[in-house]
């Protein structure tokens, strides 16, 4: 999903696209017909475990201008593991929710591919926010600055757990101190974000 800025046309990022319709079929059966159950693993324990795999995938994404992203899951002792990451393309990463029915995903995660001055990528996207509330599961997003972001769907706020370069950060990024993202996002905050005057960086 792409919106505009009012001023100049600069393309958002949506950073995921869930294109295939299919797949809204798919979570359906795999997340919304089960009542919510909380991850047996800790908050700590699982963005921890996110945290690493984003930054392992920081590199890969800038190199190739591309956004990769995957899910973490639990066993039934709480232990974590990951899905295979899925390869998305310079805006959008599309998830496969094929897995298991006694698999229990505790997080989605996706990088926002390498700097690229035309997208407002530092924060999530309302996109981004808008899918982990509806599926009711926590996303967690890098940025090509080096943020890490957790999208908790139960308050329905973006929370940057960590600033510039706490991840690895793409050489070419450049700060844009004028559309520099504060800490926490409410979903009616994020679309006042993207809907200010642009920013000339
Ligand atoms: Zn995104």
């Amino acid at each position: 999903m792409i919106d505009y800025r009012s001023n100049g046309f600069v393309l958002i990022v949506c950073a995921i696209l869930w294109v295939v319709l299919g797949a809204r079929f798919l979570i359906n059966s795999a997340t919304t017909e089960r009542e919510y159950v909380p991850p047996k693993a800790s908050q700590q324990a699982i963005e921890s475990f996110v945290r690493s795999q984003l930054d392992s995938l920081q590199a890969r994404s800038f190199a190739e201008g591309i956004e990769l992203c995957g899910f973490v899951f639990e066993d039934e002792n709480g232990n974590l593991d990951t899905t295979e990451v899925y390869v998305g393309e310079t805006a959008s990463c599309s998830y496969d929710y094929r897995w298991p029915l006694d698999v229990r995903p505790v997080a989605g995660y996706h990088t926002h591919g390498g700097y690229n001055p035309q997208y407002d990528d530092e924060a999530p996207s309302i996109f981004d926010m808008e899918q982990d509330i509806e599926f009711r599961i926590d996303g967690y997003v890098s940025t090509p600055g080096g943020r890490f972001w957790r999208v908790d769907w139960q308050n329905e706020r973006a929370i940057q757990i960590c600033g510039e370069g706490c991840l690895a950060q793409d050489p070419k990024y450049r700060p844009c101190p004028a559309d520099r993202p504060v800490m926490q996002y409410s979903l009616a905050e994020l679309r006042t974000r993207i809907t200010v005057a642009e920013a000339n960086c």
